[in-house]
């Protein structure tokens, strides 16, 4: 189980994540949705630790950290939680200079140590996973977005996290281009793979979610499954949202 209590984080002196508690149930997909502005990326950042919390505790498994501010972290805990997460970014982030193999490659042989063939061989199984097994020699401005944020999908598997973190997966794309992405995200949700999604598309989360956070400045005004949310929003925060997208 992931969990986080009573969130906590500021820029500046500006409160953006305020005791956001959430949990993410293991083998099913958690979509956080939410206008601009109210947190979600930071709230995903502040998962992985590419973020420091300034308050409040996660859960990760048997991994639990607690943030203090100015009070430094446990080392080996951070790396134990940033290995157990993988992350999906909305403009792919791939290493424009190494081809689509490559990418997928790098953490396991720069952070695992794995040695290159064995590297190679899980990076080819994950572009075939996500249906590229063609363009592993690819480079990645040759390739059209969906293609790239596929690439950057197997990238995010490569060391088999436990929790894969997808923010606004889709949004970058054309309609035609974010359903291919929709579909691998998809096929992985059916295996049990553990996501939770930042998106402002409601139907993506509509489509792949079994749970839905609706974020509004920093904070989780309502959640539940993609029925009660959507269908039967009862903040009038929540119903003016669902309303302007939906
Ligand atoms: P969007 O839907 O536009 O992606 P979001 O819900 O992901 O929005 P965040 O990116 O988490 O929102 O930003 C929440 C608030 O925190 C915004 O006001 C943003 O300006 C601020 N913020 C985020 N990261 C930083 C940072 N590194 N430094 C200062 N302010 C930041
Ligand atoms: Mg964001």
């Amino acid at each position: 189980m992931i969990r986080l209590r009573d969130i906590e984080k500021s820029f500046s002196g500006n409160p953006v994540l305020r005791k956001i508690s959430l949990d993410v149930r293991p083998g099913a997909v958690t979509a956080l949705i939410g206008p601009s502005g109210s947190g979600k990326s930071t709230l995903l950042r502040c998962l992985n630790l590419l973020e420091t919390s300034d308050a409040g505790q996660l859960e990760f498994d048997d991994v639990t950290l607690r943030f203090v501010k100015g009070q430094a972290l446990d080392k080996a805990k951070v790396l134990a939680v940033r290995r157990m997460t993988g992350m999906v970014f909305q403009n792919f982030q791939l290493f424009p200079h190494r081809t689509a193999v490559a990418n997928v490659m790098e953490g396991l042989i720069v952070v695992q140590k794995w040695p290159t063939d064995k590297a190679r061989a899980r990076a080819l199984a994950l572009l075939e996973k996500v249906g590229l097994a063609d363009k592993a020699e690819a480079w990645p401005l040759t390739l059209s977005g969906g293609q790239q944020q596929r690439v950057a999908i197997a990238r995010a598997l490569a060391a088999s996290p436990k929790l894969l973190l997808c923010d606004e997966p889709t949004s970058a794309l054309d309609p035609e281009l974010a359903a291919e992405v929709v579909d691998v995200l998809a096929a992985l949700a059916r295996e049990g793979t553990t996501m939770l999604i930042a998106t402002h598309d409601l139907r993506l989360a509509n489509r792949m979610a079994q749970h839905v956070a609706f974020l509004q400045d920093g904070v989780v005004v309502e959640e539940g499954t993609p029925a009660d949310v959507f269908g039967a929003p009862k903040d009038g925060r929540t119903i003016r949202f669902v309303r302007t997208l939906g």
